[in-house]
């Protein structure tokens, strides 16, 4: 498919629909919603974890294991002296401003952080995830947790915005799939 787009210096496909999605079966619909927001998302094993740390609670236990990649993936452990402050567990009692959730979300996973010390004091950002603080900053064996806010967030904060649209748009999809 690429090939041919390729071939024809077609650079890509905007399409845009006019008319809204139609449900076949509003009371199932409601139904299926609730269940999934109110029995199904709570009673997952990792629910909780998740709700209060994010995907920053995978920091600390792929540490303990050898699997986390520092310094491009030289190093795979550290001792926790050393890597203490990127473990959800420590910077988010200390600079946690708020939990919040993507859009449609049932698990507030994402936290706003303020750091209120060092040479980073003021430093605001959303989104301290495993993802940013790991593909970067450990990579780098950059492991000072106000720096990573100065440098990461801005940048997770604009590719958020890209995955909750995403991500709202794959939900809307599944549910409607699964009432029609
Ligand atoms: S949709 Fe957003 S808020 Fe919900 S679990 Fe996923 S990343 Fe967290």
């Amino acid at each position: 498919m690429g090939a041919v787009m390729g071939s024809k210096n077609l650079k890509g496909v905007a399409v845009r629909g006019s008319k809204s999605v139609k449900i076949a079966d509003p009371d199932r619909y409601e139904q299926i919603i609730k269940k999934y927001f109110f029995e199904i998302i709570p009673n997952r094993p990792n629910h909780n974890t998740q709700k209060s740390l994010g995907t920053v609670n995978l920091i600390k236990p792929f540490n303990k294991s050898f699997n986390l990649p520092i310094r491009n993936g030289q190093i795979v452990h550290r001792p926790d002296e050393e890597i203490n402050e990127f473990f959800g567990e420590t910077f988010l009692p200390k600079y946690l401003i708020r939990h919040f959730a993507c859009f449609s979300c049932r698990v507030p996973c994402q936290k706003q952080v303020q750091i209120h010390d060092g040479p980073y004091a003021g430093e605001r950002g959303r989104r301290p995830e495993y993802g940013c603080l790991v593909s970067l900053c450990t990579h780098l064996d950059a492991l000072d947790f106000g720096f990573s806010v100065k440098l990461v967030i801005p940048l997770t904060s604009m590719a958020s915005m890209r995955r909750s649209l995403a991500r709202r748009w794959r939900w809307h999809l599944n549910v409607t799939s699964a009432v029609s």
